[in-house]
């Protein structure tokens, strides 16, 4: 077949992995879409008029990539389309049929960091815990939202499905939103950083998306170089994004936070991957490798020595602030 468009790409890897994204998420209860609804009217939030919610997000990318340079706007729309597939799995990936390319997002990937992020939240304040579908309110606490929270970690490694407890924070908590949208940005943008890398042009580093077809993804097998790239490509990609967006007066993710949430994303990875891999770097030497170049060394360093001695990040709290301040001199040129 013949593909004559990046959407046509798109589509066509849709008809094969499974497309139509439940837009109205199931609610497993009554309760739960009662208090749903509550939170939707506190937020002034109309879920009616967001009948395609995971078809928004892939929207809010196309905003965030006009974002970037005009170069790069133009070739990213002349040659990539970017959809969802309808897969449990936590897995973002490029796709390239000759001259086009397309970036897939499994449901699973939005699924899984909405789930772990609240669970997360919840285990250091529980009280911000409007509801969950497990316990009683009473039964709040941080200890059994951490249980959640490895439950969910090992269900997906052990059984490859994201399923989880459902909870719902209280709509005064913006941070997790911020996580959320920083985290799926970066990945967005590690995409296109394999993209501009033109990781896809060697076809001794590519292997097809399903037996014998002629879709290329990068064979994970020997590309951490590839990887490291694309996380620094993928970095500056989103940096850019963040300071346009700054500079026009929004401020989705301030740079003061951005180290933190780097970290969480890391180890949502580190929890999730296999404890030797050959085939991925580690996920903390990726996340090291972007501390070390924009925030310098003796930043990685310290980041490093937090894996080893935990009480660190409370021991030497004014170290971490200062660090994490480090990208504000970006956003105020
Ligand atoms: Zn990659």
């Amino acid at each position: 077949m013949n593909i004559k468009s990046p959407q046509k790409l798109l589509e066509k890897i849709q008809s094969q992995l499974g497309q139509n994204i439940p837009t109205n998420l199931p609610f497993e209860n009554e309760e739960y879409h009662l208090h749903f609804q509550k939170r939707a009217e506190e937020m002034n939030f109309k879920p009616e008029e967001y009948e395609n919610g995971i078809d928004d997000l892939i929207k809010g990318f196309w905003e965030d990539i006009d974002m970037l340079d005009d170069d790069e706007v133009k070739i990213i729309k002349e040659k990539i389309a970017i959809g969802n597939a309808k897969i449990d799995t936590f897995r973002a990936m490029l796709v390239k049929v000759g001259n086009f390319y397309s970036i897939i997002f499994n449901f699973g990937l939005y699924i899984y960091l909405n789930k772990n992020l609240k669970l997360l939240h919840a285990t250091h304040k529980p009280n911000d815990v409007m509801f969950c579908n497990r316990i009683e309110k009473k039964e709040y606490s941080g200890e059994i939202f951490h249980e959640f929270r490895d439950e969910l970690c090992k269900i997906y490694k052990g059984a490859g499905r994201v399923l989880g407890a459902i909870v719902l924070l209280n709509p005064e908590v913006t941070i997790v939103g911020k996580q959320l949208y920083f985290i799926e940005l970066f990945i967005l943008c590690h995409e296109l950083g394999h993209f501009f890398n033109g990781d896809l042009e060697d076809k001794t580093t590519t292997v097809s998306l399903y037996e014998n077809s002629e879709e290329q993804i990068l064979n994970e097998k020997n590309s951490n170089l590839k990887e490291f790239k694309a996380d620094i490509k993928g970095f500056q990609l989103v940096l850019k994004i963040l300071i346009k967006k700054h500079k026009l007066g929004k401020n989705p993710v301030p740079p003061h936070l951005i180290l933190s949430i780097l970290i969480i994303n890391f180890n949502i990875l580190t929890e999730l991957a296999p404890k030797e891999s050959k085939t991925h770097p580690y996920p903390i030497n990726r996340l090291l490798n972007i501390v070390d170049l924009f925030y310098g060394k003796d930043a990685a360093d310290f980041i490093l020595k937090t894996y080893e001695e935990p009480n660190l990040l409370i021991k030497n709290k004014a170290k971490f602030t200062e660090i994490s301040n480090r990208l504000k001199k970006y956003f105020e040129e």
